[in-house]
């Protein structure tokens, strides 16, 4: 099959990759002449694990370009393009309607089918993009051309995996050309498929979300009332986890979730809830936890150092979690902000993600390594849980005091050592 996909970032590049991988032909359309030049060279503009070696192996079956002249050749195109927050948490659709109007004047004669994959609120494919790309081609979905909405479920850093071992593929279809379609490009993939409506599979993705950035607000709050009382949550939420209608996953307390999805779909969710005239309690209450753990570690510091004003403070971690060099709502973001503000000076490493957060503050120190961070530094935040900060030389500080927000220090002898809900 011969497959566009719109949009080359996290979702994009994994999706067209994985589909070259079982033997399509793909052409990724993007606006960003970096990322184009970077694809055509096989070389991944981001970090995904096993990236750089399937984009090497499947390079004749791949192409980038910024013209969508090349939505004319395909079967099926994918729109992966970002969908981020409002000022006032609301989904910003922008990116996706101006791809459907740049698709749409080369839907050409030939019956393609379009696919939605970013994540968009329930009722956008329905609402929004059939009647848009009908209104400037003069075509009838279901009949001229097909509709599908396919939510992904990937986790950054495991996404090459995630994508080829899917727990489900949810298939939002319009159409039964389309459901087909989507059924064989998944076939060898192995996995239970579940087709329902483009608005439910919509919801579907939220729901997921939504309930998932729950668990890890719930373990935190949990977290913070275990730390009070003296009781280790990590062995409680072990013996929670046993249970199978809970699960062990997303249950580790910490300096709660950042990244791409969980922060902007929760607070779409709430916005659209507001719209339809429905309160969203729980999800309020799940953003306000995880809007203040991790401004507790700067209180937890300074409960050891006193004001920090003019002192050292190590931030080790600025991805939103480890194997990512991804920094968006990363946790360790209003962090520095914090210390900033304190006055104090910040020295930051991440193993992948300096040179996104440099576009986010210019004024710190960023180093080439962790004892390069920690040398003299009077105190340590671990903000992400890469493996290499189990054990860090702390010995290079001027006072140990290490504040741990992932549960991730193991060498904890002769620190001053406190977690943010241990
Ligand atoms: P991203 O920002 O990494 O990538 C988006 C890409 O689209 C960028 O390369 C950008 O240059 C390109 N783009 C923007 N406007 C364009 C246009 N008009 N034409 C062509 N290209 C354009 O975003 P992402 O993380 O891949 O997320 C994409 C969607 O998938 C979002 O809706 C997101 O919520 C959803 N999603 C993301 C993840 C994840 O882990 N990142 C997981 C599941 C779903």
């Amino acid at each position: 099959m011969k497959i566009c996909v719109i949009g080359a970032g996290y979702v994009g590049l994994v999706t067209g990759v994985c589909f070259a991988d079982t033997g399509n032909n793909v052409v990724f359309v993007d606006i960003d002449t970096d990322k184009v030049d970077k694809i055509n060279a096989l070389t991944p503009p981001i970090y995904e694990e096993g990236m750089e070696e399937m984009l090497g192996r499947n390079g004749e079956r791949i192409e980038a370009t910024k013209d969508y002249g090349a939505v004319e050749d395909a079967d099926a195109v994918f729109i992966c393009v970002g969908t981020p927050s409002n000022e006032d948490g609301s989904m910003n659709l922008s990116y996706v309607r101006k791809s459907v109007e740049a698709i749409a004047p080369h839907m050409g004669d030939e019956w393609k089918m379009l696919v939605v994959k970013s994540t968009v609120l329930p009722g956008t494919t329905e609402g929004v993009v059939i009647p848009l790309l009908e209104k400037l081609t003069n075509m009838k979905a279901g009949v001229d051309f097909g509709i599908s909405m396919n939510p992904e479920f990937l986790r950054e850093g495991k996404a090459i995996y995630d994508f080829t071992h899917p727990d489900r593929i949810v298939i939002g279809a319009y159409d039964k050309k389309s459901e087909e379609m989507m059924r064989n490009l998944y076939e060898p993939f192995k996995a239970p498929i579940f087709v329902t409506t483009p608005t439910t599979a919509e919801m579907v993705k939220y729901t997921s979300n939504s309930f998932l950035a729950t668990k890890i607000s719930f373990a935190n709050e949990i977290g913070n009332l275990c730390k009070k009382m003296g009781i280790d949550t990590y062995d409680v939420m072990e013996a929670v986890g046993m249970d199978h209608r809970i699960a062990p996953y997303f249950l580790n307390s910490g300096a709660g979730f950042g990244g791409s999805c969980f922060p902007k779909d929760v607070s779409a969710l709430i916005s659209a809830g507001e719209n339809a005239g429905i309160e969203m309690r729980i999800l309020r209450a799940v953003m306000a936890v995880n809007d203040a753990q991790p401004v507790k570690m700067v209180e937890l510091l300074k409960k050891h150092l006193g004001e920090l004003g003019g002192k050292k403070v190590a931030v080790m971690g600025l991805s939103f979690k480890a194997e990512t060099d991804d920094v968006r709502d990363s946790r360790s973001i209003p962090v520095i902000r914090k210390l900033l503000e304190e006055n104090a000076e910040v020295s930051a490493y991440d193993p992948l993600a300096t040179e996104n957060m440099r576009k986010i503050f210019r004024g710190i120190e960023y180093c080439r390594n962790a004892d390069d961070a920690l040398r003299n530094a009077h105190g340590c935040l671990i903000m992400t849980d890469w493996k290499e900060f189990s054990r860090l030389n702390f010995d290079l500080m001027e006072k140990p005091v290490v504040i741990d927000g992932r549960r991730v220090v193991e060498n904890r002898e002769g620190l001053i050592y406190e977690g943010i809900c241990w």
